[in-house]
């Protein structure tokens, strides 16, 4: 029988999450909502030293903004938890036994100042420890010590760790679904340490024993765990569990804009623009780090710009909603090489989100700025001013720079505009049509303009002469929507105050 699909995203609260990390929470949950599987969110938090306070919420609160709620997981239920890796600490021990009982690992006693002293002088001689099938038959262990000593050194609680003993000269030849054939020979690999005298098992023993528990059927990756996957298998072998083991895919590494290297959490602040998908305060130095979402960025901008980090269709489309992902993604779609990141096309996402929001919507996200600044608008004039303005905006907030003068009059005028538009017989008409705008009675830009355009005709006025010192007064600027529009928004007696101030400020 065909086995469910069941994925899991397994972070470590070691810090924010960085969009890499919701990159790969992302492709595992189009993968396991593609195939009618379970998407698991497992906290991995064996290492106690890294932990910091707060990742975890920002974790989940990252992953709900972004609307990939798990099915499972800490803060989501489900049977086969606990999902907190501290929580499940007394169930690794008998894996780790049984590793030892058969052979497949080895207590080790060498103490962590042995160990650095071993490491600077292989540095020395500009080599690099290992502790491996070379190393293991020199040092403090259970393959060279006697059983009596073992015994002995365990019984008194003297600390220990467990390592793997990695089998000489083999060679784990996997089939990864994004990488294909990878192969590699045990002999370039070291005994890493599975579990500690603290009772904590490390990353690669946990990680192993708990995708075999949550019936984990595809591990999805970063491409930084691909160095890992050899252990993995050979754990899974060990442990005698390697029948139902997961296959594996590893993802390629997110490059920096410029096309090298890593992205890395500094690039964002070197090069403005986010690399954490929430405002994450450092809690032990204090610096904040932006996020998208308080940057502005819609999360359905924000997953479609991260979809194509190392994606594609393999169609034109560039546009997808989170339910076309579902249908349209496939890991043999995902490349091996590293994406580069643009943070100009998240921008350009942005941008077409915007403007395919409603006038109304956007007027509800804009209101929070609008109180902010002290201004309670009436709602449908809002949705009136967010409607003229929505297409030169990118971000919510380039509302308030493209709308600011409907809710406050100008505090300066542009010099350039000064110079070129305003004569010295400006001030006189524009007061002739701060009177004439007195004697309007419906103050509607349909009727303002009719009733304007009989009035200069009279006058024997050219537009030209006139609307860009008028659209000056009120707005600040040479730019802008609609005058007459304006006009009726800000409303009568404010038209013919902000005329009259301009009038004031402005002598030539
Ligand atoms: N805890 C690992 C991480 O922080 C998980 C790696 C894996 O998915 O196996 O990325």
């Amino acid at each position: 029988m065909e086995r469910k699909v069941r994925v899991r995203f397994a972070p470590s609260p070691t810090g924010p999450l960085h969009m890499g990390g919701v990159r790969t929470a992302l492709f595992n949950y189009l993968f396991a909502r593609k195939h009618g599987g379970d998407f698991l969110l497992r906290i991995e938090d064996t290492d106690q030293n890294r932990f910091v306070p707060g990742a975890e919420e920002y974790i989940i609160e990252s992953l709900k903004w972004c609307g990939l709620v798990p099915d499972e997981g800490v803060g989501f239920g489900g049977d086969l938890g606990p999902y907190r890796q501290s929580e499940r600490k007394p169930m690794y021990k008998k894996y780790a036994d049984f590793l030892i009982e058969n052979g497949f690992a080895y207590y080790a006693f060498d103490t962590a100042e042995e160990l650095d002293e071993l490491r600077k002088t292989a540095e020395a001689q500009k080599e690099v420890f290992s502790y491996d099938l070379h190393t293991r038959v020199g040092l403090k262990n259970s393959l060279t010590l006697s059983p009596e000593e073992v015994t002995a050194r365990l019984q008194s609680g003297e600390s220990y760790v467990i390592r793997f003993k990695m089998p000489e000269n083999r060679d784990i030849v996997e089939e990864d679904l994004i990488r294909g054939r990878v192969s590699f020979n045990t002999n370039q690999l070291d005994d890493k340490v599975l579990f500690k005298s603290d009772g904590m098992p490390t990353y690669h023993l946990a990680n192993v024993v708990d995708d075999h528990l949550m019936q984990i059927t595809h591990v999805i990756r970063g491409e930084e765990w691909l160095s890992s996957m050899p252990l993995h298998i050979l754990l899974y072998e060990s442990l005698g569990i390697a029948e139902n083991r997961p296959r594996f895919s590893h993802l390629p590494l997110i490059l920096k804009p410029e096309g090298k290297g890593k992205l890395s959490k500094r690039d964002g602040d070197k090069m403005g623009f986010p690399v954490f998908p929430l405002l994450w305060k450092d809690p032990a130095s204090g610096e904040s780090y932006r996020g998208y979402r308080e940057d502005g960025y819609f999360p359905e901008a924000f997953i479609n710009m991260l979809a194509f980090l190392g994606w594609s269709p393999g169609t034109e489309q560039e546009f997808f909603s989170m339910d076309e992902l579902i249908e349209s993604f496939d890991l043999s779609r995902v490349v091996k090489s590293g994406a580069r990141f643009d943070p100009e096309k998240a921008k350009w996402f942005n941008r077409h989100y915007l403007q395919q929001k409603s006038p109304a919507e956007l007027a509800g996200l804009f209101l929070p700025v609008l109180k902010e600044k002290g201004i309670d608008p009436d709602l449908q004039q809002l949705e009136r001013i967010v409607g003229m303005i929505q297409e030169r905006c990118e971000f919510v907030n380039d509302i308030w720079a493209q709308a600011h003068f409907f809710f406050q009059a100008p505090e300066s005028y542009d010099e350039k505009t000064i110079q070129k538009k305003w004569k010295p017989d400006t001030n006189e008409k524009l007061e002739a049509i701060s009177a004439f705008f007195e004697t309007i009675g419906t103050w509607t830009a349909e009727n303002i303009k009719e009733q304007f355009s009989a009035f200069m005709t009279e006058k024997e006025w050219g537009f030209g002469v006139v609307m860009v010192p008028v659209r000056l007064a009120l707005v600040g600027e040479s730019s802008g929507p609609d005058l007459f529009e304006i006009c009726e928004l800000i409303g009568k007696a404010e038209t013919i105050g902000r005329i009259k101030t301009a009038c004031e400020k402005i002598k030539l």
